[in-house]
């Protein structure tokens, strides 16, 4: 049965996608089959995969709002090695539209129920905010995977995700826990940094993922030329790093 994760984190820009697009590179690269949902009207992860998004006939939204299936509508990402469920600005319309369907925060965990055995990994990337969109992603998933900078205001966003996500639990879907943060774009120069992430360690102990992917600008290129940054140069050191990650993800689920 496919594993469903979340990538998810209210804060724009502190690398959601990046970690969605090279997880499920450095996955498929492992022999995973694996589904990346774009949840992002933004459209990111499905241009990062090597998509082009305004060609789309049909994308997420028309999933969400039931004018088409997850077969009909996913695209396989040749290069990067997985499949897409494809997104692009006609997702944020979807918003209001969602808010008068029934099972409104269930739309995609229904979309995907068919699916279960196509994958051994769908990976949600979700959009900088706690909308119904990021609630669509959340109510679908095992789990979710928060990527953050070790900054100082960092730990204020996570602890706002935290009681969300225990919310969600409460309410909506008892199966989803809190499989780990992820240090990203980490500079092991900057004193700051080394404090937070041992802060982090000290706080949240085995729910801190021991990979930590450092900031390295091949990551950063990879996107403009339509591939993940672990397909891109596999050799760079962020791509090292997000292929250990998909490796310490495999072990995690085996022990889970
Ligand atoms: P989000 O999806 O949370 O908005 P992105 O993944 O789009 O964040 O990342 C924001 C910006 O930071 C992008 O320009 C991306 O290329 C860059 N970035 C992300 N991770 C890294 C990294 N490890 N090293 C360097 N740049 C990175
Ligand atoms: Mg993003």
């Amino acid at each position: 049965m496919a594993r469903i994760f979340c990538i998810a984190n209210q804060k724009g820009g502190v690398g959601k996608t990046t970690t969605c697009v090279n997880l499920a590179a450095g996955l498929a690269a492992a022999g995973q089959r694996v589904l990346l949902v774009d949840l992002d009207p933004q459209g990111n992860a499905t241009t990062g995969s090597g998509l082009d998004k305004r060609a789309l006939k049909k994308s997420i939204y028309h999933v969400l709002v039931g004018l088409s299936t997850v077969a009909d509508t996913r695209i396989r990402a040749e290069e990067a090695g997985y499949d897409v469920l494809p997104s692009n600005r006609d997702l944020a319309g979807a918003e209001v539209e969602l808010v008068d369907l029934e099972r409104r925060e269930n739309r995609l965990r229904d979309a995907l129920a068919p699916h279960g055995n196509d994958y051994d990994f769908v990976l949600v990337d979700c959009p900088p905010s706690l909308s119904l969109l990021t609630l669509n992603g959340l109510c679908a998933a095992h789990g979710v995977i928060i990527p953050m900078q070790c900054e100082y205001y960092a730990l204020e966003g996570v602890s706002d995700l935290v009681n969300s996500i225990t919310k969600v639990r409460a309410n909506m879907n008892r199966d989803l826990t809190i499989i780990g943060l992820l240090r990203v774009m980490f500079d092991p120069r900057v004193t700051l940094q080394q404090q937070v992430s041992a802060q982090l360690e000290e706080h949240f102990k085995g729910k801190v993922f021991q990979t930590v992917i450092p900031r390295n600008v091949r990551l950063a290129e990879a996107p403009s030329h339509g591939l993940p940054g672990v397909v891109f140069d596999r050799n760079a050191k962020g791509a090292q790093a997000y292929m250990a990650f998909a490796r310490e993800m495999i072990d995690r689920i085996k022990t889970s």
